[in-house]
C-alpha cells in the first residue's frame, strides 16, 4: 500500500480504525488517548481522524486513528477506510449487551472488504467503571475476541483512562506482528 512506510519524520505510520455501535465510547477512548481528557459529549455523527506520535516498545510510532460513527450500512466512504485500515479496534460497551452482539456485524464488514486477509483486530469492552451496570462478563468478551480476531481483549474505561494506552499500543503490536509473519 503506498500510504504505508515511514512518513517524512521517519516514523512508520499505523492506520487504525475504531468500529462499534454509537454510544459505546469510541470517541471518548480516542480523545483520552490523544488529548488526555474525558469528553462527556461528542457529536455521534462525526467521523474524524486523529494523529498521535508515541513510543511503543522503544520504537517511535505514528498512529493515524479513524474514529467512525457506528453505522453498519455500507457506503463508498466506509469501504475506502476499511480498505486503508491496517488494524481494527472493535469496541462495545460493557453496559450494553446489544453493542456486544453487534460486533459480529462489524467483523463481517471487515471481512467483506478485506476478504482473504487476516487483519489485526482487538476487542474492547468499554465503561468498566460502571461495574454495577455490567451486562457482559469478562469471559464472554474474551471468548468473542478469540472468535473475531487474535484473541486480544481489553476492558477499558475512557472515563478513568483505564487501559486506554494498552489498547492503542496493543493494536500497533498486532500490526507489527502480522507484518513480521508475512515477511517470514
Ligand atoms: P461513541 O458514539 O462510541 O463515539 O461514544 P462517545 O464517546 O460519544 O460516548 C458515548 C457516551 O458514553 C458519552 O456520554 C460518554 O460520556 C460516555 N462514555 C464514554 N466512555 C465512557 C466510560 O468509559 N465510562 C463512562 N461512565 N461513560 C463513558
Ligand atoms: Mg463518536
Amino acid at each position: 500500500m503506498s500510504a504505508q512506510g515511514p512518513n517524512p519524520r521517519g516514523r512508520r505510520k499505523y492506520k487504525v480504525v475504531i468500529l462499534g455501535d454509537g454510544g459505546v465510547g469510541k470517541s471518548a477512548l480516542v480523545i483520552q488517548f490523544v488529548c488526555h481528557r474525558f469528553q462527556e459529549y461528542h457529536d455521534p455523527t462525526i467521523e474524524d481522524s486523529y494523529e498521535q506520535q508515541c513510543r511503543i516498545d522503544d520504537e517511535p510510532a505514528h498512529l493515524d486513528i479513524l474514529d467512525t460513527a457506528g453505522q453498519t450500512e455500507f457506503t463508498a466512504m466506509r469501504e475506502q477506510y476499511m480498505r486503508n485500515g491496517e488494524g481494527f479496534i472493535l469496541c462495545f460497551s460493557l453496559t450494553d449487551r446489544r453493542s456486544f452482539d453487534e460486533l459480529i456485524t462489524y467483523k463481517h464488514l471487515i471481512n467483506r472488504v478485506r476478504a482473504g486477509e487476516e487483519m489485526p483486530i482487538i476487542v474492547v469492552g468499554n465503561k468498566c467503571d460502571l461495574e454495577q451496570k455490567r451486562q457482559v462478563k469478562y469471559e464472554e468478551g474474551l471468548t468473542l475476541a478469540r472468535q473475531l480476531g487474535g484473541g486480544k481483549y481489553y476492558e477499558t474505561s475512557a472515563y478513568l483512562r483505564k487501559c486506554v494506552d494498552e489498547v492503542f499500543h496493543g493494536i500497533v503490536r498486532e500490526i507489527k506482528m502480522k507484518e513480521k509473519e508475512r515477511l517470514e
